[in-house]
């Protein structure tokens, strides 16, 4: 078959470099042109490609069954490999440390070697559809830069702002996450020991009104996030250097791995963009398929994007190995996949985002309401069966479903009056008197 894949990000890469593997004739097109002579990668309209990512084991693994060139690319960049050991002393993989341009850049380097796969660079307008008109019901192709390009089907990876088809389902479910965050990324001098993590990854506190994160990348690279509530204007100021830096000071475990003894910023100040919440279902054209971000996005706080969008397009080669119904058609099953094993994570992340803010902006937990899966697995600190319990859920391996039987357990802690403590270190309120000194 011809196939056209919209977007060269992680999803269009890894769906074009299998297909071209599978014998179909590949072109993936992206308005992104690639890196510039000098190495430097500007990735305009992707801006989480500076910003902190976690690796979750989906990644790797789908790699591995999929695409191995890809995951050798990715580690040739410097990917590093992360195992816990179990108490019965087996190690279990639990992703990758990785700066996510280190992931593209590799992911990059190998698609450019893989025979049947062209990238190309342009902007998609429109999908081209039987009659040349969008909203018919069979797609025949692309407009690429006003010219039209056919194939037998088009994959839409174009990610979540990507709109290449101007009748794009409106998402069935959407909502901001109320969040906004600053992160910068950092480097430990040479020899430096890491600072507190709470596992071999990321350290998390939540605070009186704000959330830190550090994520350890790859080869000392490590990345600091600040997270507030959206609506919260006086924390504003955080994406001015001096008061970020200010605050990482006054932040016991910020204050630790951003030391000068200990390490140095490799970038700025990065604001991070709107982020939502959304869920699309196919629009169920012939010929036409939606895949990774262009069908489901949720907030990073729990880093599921990549394992959300990389499970999606295992499923989905799946579902066109299979040949029945043929590749054209793939969609409604696809769809009818997505909306089982996508879809509840989407919800999940709109009830736990709407929670924590409220958190961080002083309500108490609503009791009334079913507690969310983030209540649920906080109160494994006073209960640890429900530890036991979450483990798939951790993992991703089962769906937030499978939290059920730990919510009784968690209803019994929040009832007998216990709530999660706060991190040593200043509240939202102390944040913003001493930003208000610093002079930004
Ligand atoms: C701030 C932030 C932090 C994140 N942190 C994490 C994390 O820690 N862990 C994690 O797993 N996930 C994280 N994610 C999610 C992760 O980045 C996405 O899941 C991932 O980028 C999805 O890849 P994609 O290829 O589907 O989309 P994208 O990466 O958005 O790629 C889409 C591509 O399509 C191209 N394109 C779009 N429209 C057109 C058009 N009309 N014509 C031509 N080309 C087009 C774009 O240029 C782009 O290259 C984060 C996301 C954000 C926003």
């Amino acid at each position: 078959m011809d196939i056209i894949v919209i977007g060269s990000g992680p999803t269009g890469l890894l769906t074009g470099a299998a297909l071209a593997q599978r014998g179909h004739r590949v072109v993936s097109v992206d308005r992104d042109p690639g890196p510039a002579a000098d190495g430097s990668w500007a990735r305009r309209g992707v801006m989480q490609f500076e910003h902190a990512h976690g690796f979750r084991p989906q990644v790797g693994d789908v790699l591995a069954k999929r695409w191995p060139a890809g995951l050798e690319a990715w580690l040739e960049a410097g990917a590093d490999p992360v195992e816990i050991t179990l108490p019965d002393g087996t190690t279990v993989p639990i992703g990758h440390r990785s700066l996510r341009s280190t992931f593209e850049r590799g992911l990059r380097a190998a698609a450019l070697r893989t025979p049947g796969l062209e990238l190309r660079a342009g902007h998609v307008d429109v999908l081209l559809t039987t009659d040349d008109q969008v909203a018919d019901d069979q797609v025949t192709g692309i407009v690429i830069d006003g010219e039209p390009m056919r194939a037998d089907l088009v994959v839409d990876a174009s990610g979540r702002s990507g709109r290449p088809d101007r009748c794009a389902p409106d998402p069935t479910l959407i909502g901001s996450c109320g969040m906004a965050y600053v992160d910068r990324v950092y480097r430990l001098h040479p020899d430096a020991e890491p600072g507190p993590l709470d596992g071999p990854v990321a350290a998390v506190n939540d605070y009186d009104g704000y959330q830190i994160l550090v994520f350890l990348h790859h080869a000392g690279y490590f990345s600091v996030l600040i997270v507030e509530p959206l609506a919260d204007h006086e924390l504003k100021v955080l994406r001015h250097r001096p008061a970020f830096e200010a605050a990482c000071r006054a932040i016991p475990t910020l204050a630790a791995w951003t030391d000068p003894e200990r390490a140095e910023p490799v970038t700025g100040v990065l604001v991070g963009g709107a982020l939502r919440n959304t869920y699309r279902p196919q629009r169920l054209l012939r010929g036409l398929v939606t895949v990774g971000d262009a069908v489901a996005t949720t907030t990073p706080t729990r880093g599921r994007g990549l394992a959300l969008a990389y499970t999606q397009v295992d499923a989905l080669l799946e579902l066109l190995d299979d040949g029945s119904p043929d590749a054209r058609a793939v969609a409604e099953p696809f769809d009818a996949w997505c909306d089982t094993w996508i879809r509840p994570w989407v919800d999940d992340h709109l009830a736990v985002d709407d929670e924590l803010v409220e958190r961080w902006q002083g309500a108490d937990l609503d009791l009334t309401r079913p507690l969310t899966s983030n209540s649920i697995c906080t109160a494994a600190q006073v209960d640890p069966r429900i530890d036991e319990i979450a483990g798939p859920f951790y993992l991703m391996t089962a769906l937030p479903a499978c939290l059920e039987p730990a919510e009784p357990l968690a209803r019994a802690a929040y009832d007998s009056g216990w709530r999660p403590p706060y991190a040593a270190g200043p509240g939202r309120d102390d944040l913003v008197e001493m930003l208000a000194a610093v002079a930004v």
